[in-house]
């Protein structure tokens, strides 16, 4: 059996920063399950679909074939045999994929199989908004990684500064906030702390210190190895 770990929590908590670093250390493979959603998402807007279209993304989502690779360490998402990793991370595809298509059931269903697969396959980080709630029901460690929308927001608008890209910490704040709302509102699989999960807010932590206190809440000790035989 492989040995999972789950971390869930909203958009801009630090996520795939800290599962990234984690899953170095620990040797462990990442899964960024939101880069799945972002996917489909690119094919729906790539094929001209409407997006308030809910049939439409529904019929369309059986053409799309999205895959996970690793290559250099690095997750590398094949969709229908292309390579998107550079067109996942707009706000464009985030604002689409949790407005519209990650609320569609049949999208979730496919996205969830995929997902499954990868963590029966191997052992993994997966994060996202559901894993530890319904990808991963028995994963070995859960976490739910948060922070202030303040935070979070000053976060972002530091990262894209530092690009040199113009922004406005409001906007920001008030995008995140209206993501929070749709993820935690959804009817199927919304965002939420899995009972079992370990909560941590890092609004006043420094990554180091989040990476740290991850590896030290995940790290398998006997008794997983003795429960996984
Ligand atoms: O994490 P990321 O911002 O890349 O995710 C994009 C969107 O995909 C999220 O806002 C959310 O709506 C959706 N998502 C989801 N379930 C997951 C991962 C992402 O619904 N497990």
């Amino acid at each position: 059996m492989s040995y999972n770990i789950a971390i869930d929590g909203p958009a801009g908590a630090g996520k795939s920063t800290i599962a990234r670093a984690a899953a170095k250390e620990m040797n462990l493979i990442y899964v960024d399950t939101g880069a799945m959603y972002r996917a489909m998402t690119l094919f729906m807007i790539r094929e001209g679909i409407d997006l308030q279209d809910t049939e439409a993304i529904i019929k369309k989502c059986r053409e799309a074939d999205i895959t996970i690779r690793y290559q250099d360490g690095v997750q590398v998402v094949f969709l229908n045999g292309e390579n998107v990793n550079a067109y996942l991370r707009t706000e464009e595809v985030g604002h689409a994929a949790s407005s519209y298509v990650s609320v569609i059931p049949q999208v979730r269903e496919k996205l969830r199989e995929l997902q499954k697969r990868l963590a029966a396959e191997s052992d993994c980080i997966m994060d996202g908004r559901d894993i530890g709630t319904c990808v991963l029901p028995h994963a070995d460690r859960k976490i739910y990684l948060t922070a202030s929308s303040e935070v979070r927001a000053k976060r972002r608008y530091d990262e894209l500064t530092a690009k040199g890209e113009a922004c406005d910490l409001k906007k920001i704040q008030e995008d995140i906030e209206e993501r929070d709302y749709q993820d935690m509102h959804r009817e199927i699989s919304p965002l939420k702390q899995a009972e079992d999960a370990v909560l941590l807010d890092t609004s006043g932590m420094a990554v180091e210190e989040v990476v740290a206190r991850v590896l030290s809440i995940c790290q398998p000790t006997p008794l997983d190895h003795c429960s996984r035989e």
